[in-house]
């Protein structure tokens, strides 16, 4: 249904999927279409259940009694997965990207084709209920590249699944019987704070991840800064503070070395002579432990920093933080908070920073909606 759609009658999508109902005039007006254009484009897609019309109200616009137009979104459904290490994480969402069903579990197998079987099980479980699934979205950490192969497929890197150059598209497609896209996550995320989360309105901002490495997207001017392989791979070596602590990779004080989750257990573990958990540091940290809110405080200042390299030379107003390392961000708050403004030549509240719960259906989530951008809006 969605594959014959022109691009204009896209944008009609788009806009009512991100910003909810609204009038023929509002439409119009907003997407720049004469109200006859407006008629003829939404006609069919009314007449083929893709748009539904609510009850009269009053245009807001012009005062007249209207019919407000909306998406179907019950009707349609989404597959969002995300892969990480040990555990696949899947959401089955509507065309707005709300959550009607979410299920995670370890995985067994990490063949690419056991994995794709796996994921097939979980769809089959999470769905049931209204609506056709139209696709869905893989998002793997790690590099989704294009490759140089006949037919463009785009193989992928994730070397903590131990794949190289897997060509998971068609493998996941023939699994699930349904067209397939594949992203890298934090990209994907970054598309759904930028429709559905704490991006939605902004035309600008970055988002940075702690995690077990330091992930980072760019949204500019509504359209995410495309990255490759180099600069993903780059950004969480940025050298924070030179003669710093020391990252596997030989940096002396790049971000990793400060916030990645290993690093953090090291530093603390060292500290204490004994091995912990980076939840443990964070509890321990919050219960006032003075080896661990001193790893955790000086991590926040160096996140601070970050934060600051980024807004300064991306000169976007947002920042927003996410990853299942975020607590770190939360517990020392005002150490962060010193050292982005001192990094802002001492002007207080120059970025916002906006600090997201970490949970892993979110980036899920992210699948879903790359899904929805990729088989039924066309753009992001
Ligand atoms: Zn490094």
């Amino acid at each position: 249904m969605w594959d014959a759609l022109p691009d204009a009658a896209r944008s009609i999508v788009k806009e009512l999927i991100i910003h909810g109902p609204q009038s023929r005039t509002a439409l119009s007006r907003t997407l720049h279409l004469s109200t006859g254009s407006l008629t003829r484009l939404t006609k069919p897609m009314v007449d083929a259940g893709l748009l539904v019309e609510g009850d009269v109200v009053h245009d807001p616009v012009n005062g007249r009694p209207t019919r407000p137009l909306d998406v179907a979104a019950g009707e349609h459904r989404f597959l969002g997965l995300k892969l990480t290490a040990d555990r696949v994480y899947a959401v089955v969402t509507d065309l707005r990207a709300e959550i009607v069903a979410a299920r995670d579990e370890p995985i067994g197998d990490h063949s690419p084709s056991a994995v794709c079987d796996q994921a097939k099980r979980l769809l089959d479980e999470l769905s049931g209920g209204a609506g056709a699934l139209v696709g869905a979205g893989v998002t793997v950490g790690g590099n989704a590249r294009a490759s140089a192969q006949v037919g463009g497929e785009r193989l992928v890197d994730a070397p903590y699944l131990g794949w190289w150059q897997v060509e998971l598209k068609p493998l996941m497609e023939r699994a699930l019987g349904v067209p397939c896209v594949v992203k890298n996550d934090v990209a994907a995320l970054a598309h759904q704070h930028h429709w559905f989360g704490p991006g939605r309105g902004l035309r600008d901002f970055a988002l940075v991840t702690i995690g077990a490495g330091i992930g980072y997207a760019l949204i500019v001017h509504d359209h995410l800064v495309a990255a490759t392989e180099a600069d993903l791979g780059m950004f969480g070596h940025l050298v924070l503070q030179p003669g710093g602590p020391m990252c596997p990779e030989g940096h002396r004080g790049c971000a990793a070395a400060y916030l990645s989750g290993w690093s953090v257990e090291a530093t603390a573990g060292h500290a204490l002579r004994r091995t912990v958990t980076y939840d443990e540091v964070m509890r321990l940290a919050t219960e006032g432990d003075r080896v661990c809110l001193g790893v955790v405080r000086e991590a926040a200042q160096a996140l601070g920093r970050l934060i600051g390299h980024v807004a300064t030379i991306s000169m976007v107003k947002t920042v927003i933080l996410a990853g299942e390392g975020v607590e770190l961000a939360r517990i020392a708050k005002d150490d962060l908070a010193r050292a982005l403004t001192e990094n802002r030549r001492d002007v207080p509240g120059s970025v916002d920073v906006v600090i997201e719960a970490d949970d892993f259906r979110e980036w899920a989530r992210g699948g879903a909606v790359v899904a929805i951008q990729s088989f039924v809006t066309g753009s992001d």
